[in-house]
């Protein structure tokens, strides 16, 4: 069944008219789903009943159902294990920092994007999340935390711009001022480089930031990280990185998780000053770099370097004038993520 939650405002107000009711309805409505965010139709008391049992019979209402939280002894991140309407199992994760709450969020059941070192992709794509899903994942953690939701990352399961409709929607309504009215400048979008959605998506221009998983700083390398560089090269994925930069004005991330004897040389840190150097001193470009330290899965052999030898990498990007940070893991006693949760939640409860 769809849930009404997928409809932008404007898209309810038609559904409303279309039923013979008030246009002030759907504000109404809409305050209930994406502001008070109730689970289902029964706690919508200044809407009447006819009108709720009639929406109830094409639309589900309901949020998805939370059915682990596991919270961090060390630093109180919290990763959500929720069951969406059909029995899918995805995975969210929320971050305490100094700035603010951060919450991270899957964008797809699996991924069909095959990088070599994710466990998100083993199984394959099962489905797209809808946009109603993507929401009820920050809702759900607003709801249970009972904390304001300042930032958001898309940089859980999934490749976002590989479900573009949903995931565009998904933006437009998280920051509708009509609902949670999250600003844009506070979310960042994660992909692994599908070029022509980069551009779509710098067209549009809703002004989020955009992280570019990198993992490699030549063509060669990438492939045997991720296959999705044997149909995107560095030569076409760095010209839409510029024209999303160009177009945005907002300063681009490249992600880079670092694995032992793959990709974590002097030598590879030296070229990947270069290939971002070229645009930096055109003045197309302003970008940090976020080195990962890879996550060991179970069922792949990649290794994470030493500390030392991260730290090496990431002096050398610096002293070439690229800010690069280490990024610091959360919640670490509580399973990886990037899909390795939910492997573990599957596999325990089969
Ligand atoms: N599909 C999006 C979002 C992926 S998750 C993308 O490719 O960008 C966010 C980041 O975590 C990506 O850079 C991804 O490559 C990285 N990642 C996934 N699994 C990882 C692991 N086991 N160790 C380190 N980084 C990982």
């Amino acid at each position: 069944m769809n849930n009404l939650r997928n409809l932008e405002l404007e898209d309810l107000k038609k559904l409303l008219e279309s039923m013979g009711e008030k246009p002030f309805r759907a504000k109404q409505i809409y305050q209930w789903l994406h502001v008070k965010l109730v689970d289902g139709y029964d706690e919508m008391t200044n809407v009447s009943k006819g009108l709720r049992d009639k929406l109830a019979e094409s639309y589900s209402a309901n949020l998805p159902e939370t059915v682990e939280i596991l919270t961090s002894a060390i630093d109180g991140t919290k990763k959500f294990i929720n069951r969406m309407q059909d029995g899918h199992i995805i995975e969210s994760v929320w971050m305490k920092y100094q700035h603010g709450n951060s919450v991270c969020i899957s964008s797809q059941v699996g991924c069909r994007m095959g990088c070599k070192f994710c466990a998100s992709t083993l199984d394959g794509l099962a489905r797209n999340l809808t946009s109603g899903e993507m929401l009820g994942q920050v809702y759900l953690m607003q709801k249970l935390t009972g904390e304001r939701v300042d930032n958001i990352v898309i940089m859980g399961s999934g490749e976002p711009l590989d479900n573009y409709e949903e995931f565009t929607r998904f933006i437009r309504m998280i920051s509708d001022e009509n609902g949670l009215n999250i600003s844009r400048r506070n979310i960042t979008v994660s992909t692994c480089g599908l070029v022509p959605r980069i551009r779509n998506l710098a067209d549009e221009n809703y002004g989020i930031t955009l992280a570019l998983s990198l993992h490699a700083p030549n063509d060669e390398t990438r492939k045997t990280l991720m296959p999705i560089a044997n149909k995107y090269s560095l030569s076409e994925i760095m010209p839409a990185i510029e024209y999303y930069f160009e177009k945005t004005g907002r300063r681009v991330t490249f992600e880079y998780s670092v694995v032992e004897g793959v990709n974590d040389n002097k030598d590879e840190a030296n070229q990947l000053v270069k290939l971002i150097q070229s645009m930096k001193n055109k003045g197309k470009l302003q970008c940090h770099v976020n080195l990962i330290p890879v996550n060991p899965i179970k069922e792949r052999d990649w290794k994470r370097p030493d500390r030392s030898k991260i730290e090496a990498f990431q002096h050398v990007l610096e002293r070439n004038g690229i800010a690069a940070t280490i990024r610091r893991e959360m919640g670490s006693d509580i399973s990886g993520s990037c899909g390795q949760l939910r492997r573990d939640y599957l596999e325990n409860n089969k």
